[in-house]
């Protein structure tokens, strides 16, 4: 005899959900798991009547469920958002020029404008010729710094209020882990918290000029993935031909074994994050202006504009580790001797 779904009691159950347990049919799964998203934006506060949101749209599974659940919400409850589609081209041949076919596939079934900003364009260097260049090993380093400009450079010339990224429940719950034993508070703190940048008063300070917002951060990737196929979405499902992250994937492959045990581990992952970091007086970096780009940025250049000038004088290493005296020399034009250049040219294929 089929499962009879727990919510209406009536239609056969399709699912069970990985969440709670509870066997469900479509229609309840999709409710359930929209009103879930909704009660975040509620209590949270994420938006306000008459925004311009911008969602950060990869093609990939998270981002184009959160693009589906956040204009079935604006609709249903009237949150009065225009929303737009946001996405990057870091330039990776093979994986993001078909992730945004998918975008703009995305963008005609959602009739929602989109706009894409480059590496190309906004730094004249494609994350293929960086990896030429750097090497496999520090390329997501580059990647991370780039992107948070690009993300923001783009939703400056879309002219939009706040961004928000499709961040999953086991995303914050993995960075928690990995903040958490590495000691570092102050991504802690970032990473928990479900608004960052912008400077507002929910806002955490993570050198972002427009507030971004984690509409899904209690949504299970599980979950995630079921909705989609459900809802038969049209997403993108390879990795990143260069990504390594081999910590994340130890922090990855550890949470599923603690879900397996038990669901709620994950939520409670998330939930130990945010009050770990309660009480806890950490010093964020006084906030000023790259002297070069202007970008918002803690130093004299921002983290791009270190990075940028080591590509382009073929210093890969120059920003990443421990060079900062090297740094300094060079941005004051000092000359380095032989033996400095060779550190900072060194690279890990
Ligand atoms: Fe960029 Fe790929 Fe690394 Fe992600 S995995 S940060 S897309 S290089
Ligand atoms: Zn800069």
């Amino acid at each position: 005899m089929p499962v009879v779904c727990s919510g209406c009691e009536g239609r056969p159950a399709v699912l069970k959900r990985p969440k709670t347990g509870h066997s469900l049919c479509r229609a309840c799964f999709f409710w359930a798991f929209e009103e879930e998203v909704h009660q975040t934006v509620l209590s949270a506060r994420l938006f306000r009547p008459g925004e311009r949101v911008g969602i950060g749209a990869s093609g990939g599974k998270d981002s184009t469920v959160l693009a589906h659940v956040m204009k079935v919400l604006n609709e249903r409850y009237s949150y009065g958002l225009e929303l737009v589609l946001l996405s990057v081209d870091e330039g990776i041949t093979g994986y993001r020029d078909d992730s945004l076919e998918t975008v703009r596939r995305n963008q005609q079934q959602y009739s929602l404008p989109l706009e894409v900003v480059s590496y190309q364009q906004l730094y004249g260097w494609t994350m293929d010729d960086i990896v030429r260049q750097v090497g496999r090993k520090n390329n997501c380093t580059f990647c991370g710094v780039f992107r948070r400009q690009a993300l923001d450079r783009g939703a400056m010339m879309l002219k939009v209020d706040k961004i928000c990224t499709g961040h999953n429940a086991d995303d914050v719950a993995e960075t928690v882990l990995m903040n958490v034993l590495r000691g570092d508070i102050a991504r802690l703190r970032r990473c928990t918290a479900i608004m960052t940048g912008g400077g507002g008063e929910e806002g955490v300070g993570d050198g972002g000029v427009i507030p971004r917002c984690k509409p899904l951060k209690y949504a299970y990737e599980k979950e995630i993935v079921l909705y989609a196929y459900f809802n038969k979405l049209d997403y993108f499902s390879t990795e990143c031909i260069y990504s390594p992250n081999a910590y994340r994937g130890h922090a990855r492959a550890f949470l599923k074994d603690l879900e397996a045990v038990r669901p709620s581990s994950i939520v409670d992952v998330i939930h130990s994050g945010e009050n770990l970091c309660v009480g806890v007086g950490v010093r964020m970096p006084v906030q000023g202006n790259c002297t070069r780009c202007g970008y918002i940025s803690s130093q004299k250049l921002c983290k791009a504009c270190v990075l940028l000038e080591g590509l382009n004088r073929g210093l890969p290493k120059l920003g990443i580790g421990k060079h900062q005296r090297l740094h300094d020399k060079i941005l004051a034009q000092e000359p380095l001797s032989e033996k400095e250049e060779r550190k900072l040219r060194a690279v890990d294929f």
